[in-house]
């Protein structure tokens, strides 16, 4: 496999659905980080044909790696410290997001007031739906449109 350098502290995510990398990459903010990234795009991967890697270096407890839960829960995360893997991280949704996902609902007031927070909360776990907390309006993935390079969220 193709080895782009080795990480001392930051994230390996492996397991990305081929072709989300750089969709993660903003999800996650890096480009407002100051941290090395890695993008791998493409790799093989004996269970899912084609994968994306992210390598990240960055301080470890910079970063909310809650929003990857939401993007794919099927994403591992391996914490790497000093050189090696300490954790294998398990992924858990997230109760609320924050200014990752915008709200379509032309009557929103979210649509209507500039400048309010965009807040989807979890309505329901089994089928992965998140609601807007202004008018539950249901987040549907066909019509995604995410707050661009947001890194304000809690
Ligand atoms: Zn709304």
């Amino acid at each position: 496999m193709l080895n782009v350098g080795k990480i001392e502290e930051g994230f390996v995510l492996d397991h990305i659905k081929a072709g989300k990398a750089m969709s993660i990459y903003h999800h996650l903010g890096l480009s407002q980080l100051d941290c090395t990234v890695a993008i791998i795009m493409n790799a093989r991967s004996n269970i899912m044909g084609r994968k994306d890697i992210l390598k990240v270096e960055c301080p470890i407890d910079s970063m909310d790696l809650n929003i990857l839960a939401f993007i794919d829960h099927n994403i591992t995360v391996n914490v790497i410290k000093d050189g090696a893997i300490i954790e294998k991280r398990a992924l858990t949704l997230p109760i609320q997001i924050k200014n990752v996902l915008k709200c379509h609902n032309p009557r929103c007031i979210t649509s209507i007031e500039q400048g309010l927070p965009h807040i989807f909360y979890l309505a329901d776990e089994q089928e992965e739906i998140y609601r807007c907390k202004y008018c539950d309006e249901k987040y549907s993935e066909t019509d995604a449109d995410f707050v661009k390079d947001s890194h304000s969220r809690n």
